[in-house]
Order: C-alpha cells, then sequence, then structure tokens
C-alpha cells in the first residue's frame, strides 16, 4: 500500500511537470531557432557567427540537459523496494562523481556509518549524486566537499556540507520548485527528485546555508525494519 501511495505521489508531480518541461524546452528551442536565423545574414562577421553559434548550441544543450533530468524522474521504471546497505550505495556514489571532483581539484570525502535501509536503489543513489553534484559545483573551483551518516535510534543521518557559494535565505526558500536554477545550464530538477526521493523513503530533508561559507544538507531515514519487508 506505501509503495502505491509513493507511485500515485509520483504520477501526479510527472504530470504536472510535464507542462513546465515543455515550456522550459520551448524556450531555449525559440532562442537557438532565432540565432539560426540570424546565421543567414549574408555578410555576417566571423566574430558574429561564432558567439550566435555558441549561444545556439548552449541553449540546446539545457534543453537537452532539462529533458534528461526529467525522464531520469519520469521514466516507468517500477519501484523495486529491498533492503540497502548505506555505505554500499555511498560508495557507489562517490565513483560516480569522483571524477568530476578530481577535474576541479575538489577534495571529496565521504564517511558512512552503514545503515539498512528500505527502498529503490536506483533512487537512492540518484539522490545522493544529485546533492553530491550541487555541493561540489558550489565549491568550484577547489574547495571541500563531506558527506558523513551517524545512525541514532531507529534512523540514519547523512550530512552532505561544502564550504562553497552558500545560498541567499530567499534561494533557501525556493529550493526543490522545479525549475528553480541560479546556474547556466542548470535544470532546477535536481533537487525536486532528492525531495520525492527521501519522501518515498519516508525521511526528511533539512538544510542550513549561509552565503559565501557554504551549505549542509541533512538528510534524515528510518532504518530498515522487519514489518517493511
Ligand atoms: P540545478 O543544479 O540544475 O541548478 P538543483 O535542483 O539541483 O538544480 O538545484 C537548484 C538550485 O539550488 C541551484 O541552482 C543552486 O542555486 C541551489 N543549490 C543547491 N545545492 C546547493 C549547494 N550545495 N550550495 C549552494 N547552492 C545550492
Ligand atoms: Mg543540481
Amino acid at each position: 500500500v506505501k509503495a502505491e501511495l509513493a507511485r500515485s505521489d509520483k504520477l501526479r508531480t510527472i504530470s504536472a511537470l510535464a507542462a513546465g518541461v515543455s515550456h522550459e524546452v520551448r524556450n531555449p528551442i525559440t532562442v537557438t531557432r532565432g540565432f539560426i536565423s540570424l546565421l543567414k545574414q549574408p555578410d555576417l562577421s566571423d566574430d558574429k557567427k561564432n558567439v550566435y553559434t555558441a549561444l545556439a548550441l548552449e541553449e540546446l544543450d539545457r534543453a537537452k540537459q532539462i529533458i534528461t533530468d526529467y525522464l531520469a524522474f519520469a521514466r516507468p521504471s517500477p519501484q523495486q523496494l529491498e533492503a540497502l546497505h548505506l555505505e554500499e550505495e555511498l560508495s557507489y556514489v562517490k565513483q560516480v562523481l569522483q571524477p568530476l571532483a578530481s577535474l576541479n581539484q575538489i577534495e571529496l570525502t565521504v564517511r558512512i556509518e552503514d545503515a539498512l535501509l528500505w527502498g529503490d536503489r536506483v533512487q537512492l543513489r540518484q539522490a545522493f549524486i544529485n546533492l553530491l553534484k550541487n555541493a561540489i559545483e558550489a565549491v568550484q573551483p577547489y574547495g571541500k566537499v563531506e558527506a558523513h551518516s551517524t545512525v541514532r535510534g531507529n534512523q540514519v543521518c547523512i550530512v552532505i556540507q561544502d564550504n562553497g557559494a552558500g545560498m541567499a535565505p530567499e534561494d533557501v526558500q525556493r529550493i526543490g520548485e522545479p525549475f528553480f536554477t541560479t546556474k547556466e545550464g542548470g535544470t532546477g530538477l535536481g533537487m525536486m527528485v532528492v525531495f520525492a526521493v527521501v519522501k518515498s523513503f519516508r525521511g526528511t530533508v533539512d538544510l542550513q546555508s549561509e552565503p559565501g561559507r557554504g551549505s549542509r544538507f541533512t538528510v534524515t531515514l528510518p532504518l530498515h525494519k522487519r514489518e517493511d519487508l
């Protein structure tokens, strides 16, 4: 019954998002179309040609990224609930993101106290990839990103902190809102996915952030119980 509920929640979000996705994808396509028509001008300087082409490509990449992020969320993969080892899943996530961190000379530390969770493996990984990717993007270039977890009673707290840009209070309010992004080429879908996944695990997300100092996300998840089986 719980899985059913989570699924109908997700379906509602997927349809609500579809309109937003078409809108957000139509914009860059319209802009790209504009730049391509400009390229047809007969005596256009090479400089202008390069600028228009670069802008058109950037816009297309953004459209593509929105579709990719949306589909990562909406793809009809049925939820597969199983017992998961937090340590195993987070070391997978670290492996995925290490190249991005190294490329930007970012120190990525993951210290996990293992915990047994109940939920969908792909979703859990996706949520932590999104959180850590944001942290890495916030500290670029250089900087530190750290994830650690502690088991307390029947739940586990996973803290992800960075010493990066931080967020203004008005931006903290908007985090997780579909398409809210402050990044050039951002999609504003990553945190929405994080909130949806954490909700499906019946957990919570807490955020503390200070502009110029960094952010700290605390994800609290209930441990796997015998009744979940
Ligand atoms: P995107 O990364 O595509 O912009 P997200 O939904 O992942 O979309 O994040 C939305 C916004 O939240 C980001 O654009 C950024 O402004 C803010 N944000 C998220 N995580 C962090 C962080 N660790 N530090 C600073 N800002 C963050
Ligand atoms: Mg993101």
